[in-house]
């Protein structure tokens, strides 16, 4: 609830002249048990940094996380460590996360150490029970990283995050640095994990249609704050806000490689250290009107359960 991470760029020696990258600002949402939501927007919107506060692997600069019905924004460091059971995070890229000097077994195992939970022969058999559960076996656990390729490298960082039977995983861009051809099994399996022990994941990525699959809300984010937020379908119906629209338009673009290299709409994403007035889309929305550059549209809902912070569906700001 109403999460703001600022980061402080120091100017010159004096610390008088602090200005502040106001990376995600003012950000309120929920995510249901159980669920997918999906968080989607360009590059440096601020969407990891949203999924690190949230986990509080960085400090936000103010707001609350609720988790069930806790407010863990307030514990201490070692309270916040057993948190962390119940609460992982996956980055993009695999080889990065693994540590290369580590056998796959004692990588996968080391959280039932620090934890205390298994050890020995228990821990043995903890470990290959999840590395079968991600698709993979015995023969892995005294191989070392470099050996696997792109794919059964995210597959080794999953089973790590499982090992404490969390229930919430941040997954930031878990297949984006993968081949195409096996996004789609590491995002079934995903799903599969998910039914099997009910997690509930937050996933972020710069392609909507990566999300479409796996989400059942998706929330667009756009320089630090959520401009849209509602049910997968709905949203890919029914898109109202004019960046949504833009993005959902570039996801037709067929070739993947190609839609990175187009931008999404025209115009440069503006330095967030300082962001456009009022709706910081307005120097780049085609839909624009005078007001779209005075006030800050809120998020609100226009229809059931479909929330949009745009002045075009709040008739009485037009007006003025
Ligand atoms: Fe475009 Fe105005 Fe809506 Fe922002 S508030 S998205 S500038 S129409
Ligand atoms: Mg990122």
């Amino acid at each position: 609830y109403n999460m703001k991470k600022y980061f402080p760029i120091n100017r010159g020696l004096l610390n008088r002249n602090t200005t502040y990258v106001k990376a995600v600002d003012d950000i309120s949402f929920k995510v249901m048990e159980g669920e997918t939501l999906g968080l989607v927007g360009e590059s440096g919107c601020g969407k990891s940094t949203l999924g690190r506060s949230i986990l509080r692997l960085i400090e936000p600069t103010s707001g609350k996380v609720i988790f069930d019905g806790k407010d863990i924004s307030t514990l201490s460091k070692s309270q916040m460590r057993t948190m962390r059971q119940d609460m992982q995070i996956i980055f993009q890229d695999p080889y990065a996360s693994l540590n290369p000097r580590m056998t796959v077994g004692d990588f996968v195992g080391e959280p039932l150490d620090i934890f205390h939970i298994a050890s020995g022969e228990e821990k043995f058999k903890r470990v290959i029970l999840l590395l079968e559960k991600v698709g993979l076996d015995e023969s892995c656990y005294n191989r070392y990283p470099h050996e696997f390729s792109g794919g059964q490298r995210q597959r080794i960082v999953i089973a790590r995050a499982l090992s404490l039977n969390p229930r919430f995983i941040v997954c930031d861009e878990p297949v984006s640095a993968l081949d195409v051809s096996v996004r789609s099994q590491v995002l079934n399996l995903m799903q599969d994990l998910q039914k099997e022990f009910n997690l509930t994941y937050l996933f972020i990525s710069h392609d909507l249609s990566v999300v479409k699959h796996i989400s059942d809300r998706v929330a667009v984010m756009y320089l630090g704050r959520i401009v849209e937020i509602t049910g997968k379908d709905e949203l890919y119906k029914n898109a109202m806000h004019p960046y949504t629209k833009a993005l959902l338009s570039a996801i037709k673009i067929p070739d993947p490689a190609l839609r990175t290299k187009t931008p999404i709409v025209k115009g440069d994403i503006p330095s967030p250290t300082s962001p456009p007035n009022g709706c910081h889309f307005h120097p780049r929305c085609p839909q624009a009107q005078k007001v779209c550059s005075e006030i800050k549209p809120e998020l609100a809902e226009v229809t059931n359960e479909h929330f949009v912070a745009c002045h075009l569906y709040n008739e009485s700001a037009i007006i003025h």
